[in-house]
């Protein structure tokens, strides 16, 4: 099995707009995994049928028992997190919002008054798509250990593979915790960006990322059009760095109107329907995939 994630320096570059353009448009079934667990959305564009669900536990949450606690302090003095919290009647309580679960107050206290409990974090969701399964998650706002849940997300997906031959991801932007889960395990990484100087800062740092995971790079340059010199700047950085441009999107209105009606910009014609097929092309070609 290839697999392959999409992912960006930053938010807002056209990560979930290609994958679902690419799930759409790559011939024969694939597994579908959406990882970008903290604003998860490729389920938004990707017609689905959500077939079983299942609780995400993420770190634990330290809880004190009032009836055996006697007030001493030393759970407060030690929590590096200021999560625990003194209650109108002078007692002590931890706010799980700045609970880390680390456990330090329940090695530290004397009166066995703290208990670590499982803290529900969000839900994984097991779908289908007309190409095959989808696994997406939803975490919890404020929720914590989002790369533990991409780990899960991609574990179910590899789980309903079966024998097929493509695993797409659609990855978390930047270069964090999630990224870093997402990556590994890659044969390759399609790195979506934008002409606009954020995102060519982020690039270079999420290609940093990349290489530490020795996989493939591949690039799309969306919205190439409206920055020219920029487009051209990145390609000359991209021909220094070995990483294949597989394409350029140009600012099509039309991706707005399939991100709204909630399909992927392949389903109808246009210029960025057009162009995204060439890079789906061009992907096969550089992978060596008959098509
Ligand atoms: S260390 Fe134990 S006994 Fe002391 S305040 Fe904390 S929970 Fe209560
Ligand atoms: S588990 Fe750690 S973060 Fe949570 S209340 Fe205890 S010491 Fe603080």
């Amino acid at each position: 099995m290839i697999r392959i994630a999409v992912v960006s320096g930053k938010g807002g570059t056209g990560k979930t707009v290609v994958t679902a353009a690419l799930a759409d448009i790559i011939p024969g079934s694939i597994v579908l995994a959406d990882c970008d667990v903290d604003a998860a959305n490729l389920s938004l564009v990707i017609p689905h049928e959500t077939k079983s669900s299942r609780p995400y536990f993420g770190m634990q949450c330290a809880e004190i028992d009032t009836e055996t606690c006697t007030g001493c302090g030393a759970c407060r003095a030690h929590c590096r997190f200021d999560a625990i919290e003194e209650t109108e009647k002078g007692g002590l309580k931890v706010n799980p919002l700045l609970c880390e679960g680390c456990g330090v107050c329940d090695l530290i206290c004397p009166e066995g008054a703290v208990t670590m409990k499982p803290r529900m974090a969000g839900e994984i969701f097991a779908s289908s798509t007309s190409r095959g399964p989808l696994s997406h998650a939803r975490l919890f706002p404020g929720a914590g250990t989002s790369g533990l849940l991409v780990q899960e997300v991609k574990q179910a997906a590899l789980s309903s593979a079966g024998d097929m031959p493509l695993m797409l991801i659609d990855g978390p932007p930047g270069i964090g915790c999630p990224a870093v889960a997402t990556l590994s395990g890659m044969d390759a990484a399609i790195i979506v960006t934008e002409p606009s100087i954020s995102a060519v800062h982020d690039l270079r740092r999420l290609v940093q990322l990349c290489r530490g995971f020795q996989i493939r790079l591949f690039l799309v340059i969306n919205r190439a059009d409206l920055e020219p010199e920029m487009t051209a700047s990145i390609r000359e950085y991209c021909a220094g760095e070995d990483i294949l441009v597989l394409g350029t999107i140009p600012f099509d209105p039309a991706v707005l109107s399939a991100v709204r009606a909630g399909k992927p910009v392949t389903a109808d014609s246009s210029p960025a329907a057009m162009a995204l097929r060439e890079i789906r092309d061009a992907l096969y070609a550089a992978l060596g995939v008959p098509e």
